[in-house]
């Protein structure tokens, strides 16, 4: 019999919760077997406690088992590094990258018009039609969220990933997360930069190339980041939003 498995899930802050005064500090998720829920929880409860961003006195971990006819699965996108020195070169490297996948220089333009533009990062997503550059989500800073994913076998992730510098928490989210948008109904591209401020590379992903990494994208110190997701013109955002946020997604290593 397939073991159980169990989502995880932690947000925490500082000075309250979340909405109402508290300062965001981290958020993780996972998806365990039975066997290593208790010892995720600890490692989440210590994630929050000994953040970079600050100590967190407010804690919030949810605990759901997961039914095996509610999984999903895709593969692992393959990684490739584009090398560049500065934000300008960074971005020109990206919009030449996601033309080259497809999406319309008019969409290219219309989301680099966005991200630039923001003041302060949002929580989620934005989401654009990749032809005709038109924002289709409509929730302003929060955007599309995209959760219920994890790696089918993060030992065997580590254990591959780890000699190319791509072991540790915060490169298997980025991959795990490019992994299940690009496999989304509809997604096109996705472009990322982070909002962690000693955090200067981003990337271009999709399911035809993979995770083209780009080595810096940002100026040091911006804690300012964003995402946009490229989807094909006509996808039902509806149904597009409910895949990101509800469809568990386990990610398969390759061959
Ligand atoms: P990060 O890579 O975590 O620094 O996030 C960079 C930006 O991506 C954030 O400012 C958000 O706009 C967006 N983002 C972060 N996490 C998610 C997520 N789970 N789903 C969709 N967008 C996200």
């Amino acid at each position: 019999m397939t073991p159980l498995l169990y989502s995880v899930k932690m947000r925490s802050s500082l000075g309250g919760s979340h909405g109402v005064g508290g300062r965001h500090i981290s958020g993780a998720e996972r998806i365990v077997p039975e066997d290593g829920l208790e010892e995720q929880v600890i490692a989440m409860l210590r994630r929050a406690r000994t953040h970079e961003r600050g100590r967190a006195d407010f804690i919030q971990v949810k605990v759901g088992e997961i039914k095996e006819k509610d999984i999903m699965t895709c593969p692992l996108i393959p990684v490739y590094q584009m090398d560049t020195r500065t934000k300008s070169e960074g971005r020109k490297a990206a919009k030449k990258e996601l033309l080259r996948i497809g999406v319309s220089k008019a969409a290219v333009e219309s989301a680099f018009r966005e991200l630039e533009s923001l003041t302060d990062s949002m929580r989620g997503a934005i989401v654009m039609d990749a032809v005709t550059g038109e924002r289709l989500d409509d929730r302003a800073e929060r955007g599309v969220r995209c959760s219920n994913m994890d790696c089918e076998d993060t030992a065997l992730y580590e254990a591959r990933m780890a000699e190319k510098g791509l072991g540790g928490d915060h490169p298997r989210e980025a991959l795990v997360l490019a992994s299940k948008v690009a496999y989304g109904p509809g997604t096109v591209a996705e472009l990322c930069w982070s909002d962690d401020p000693d955090y200067v590379t981003g990337y271009v992903g999709s399911k035809k190339f993979g995770y083209g990494r780009i080595t810096v994208m940002k100026d040091m110190g911006d804690p300012v980041g964003g995402r946009v997701f490229f989807v094909e013109h006509g996808t039902d955002v509806a149904r597009y939003d409910d895949y990101m946020q509800n469809q568990v997604v386990l990610v398969r290593m390759g061959e």
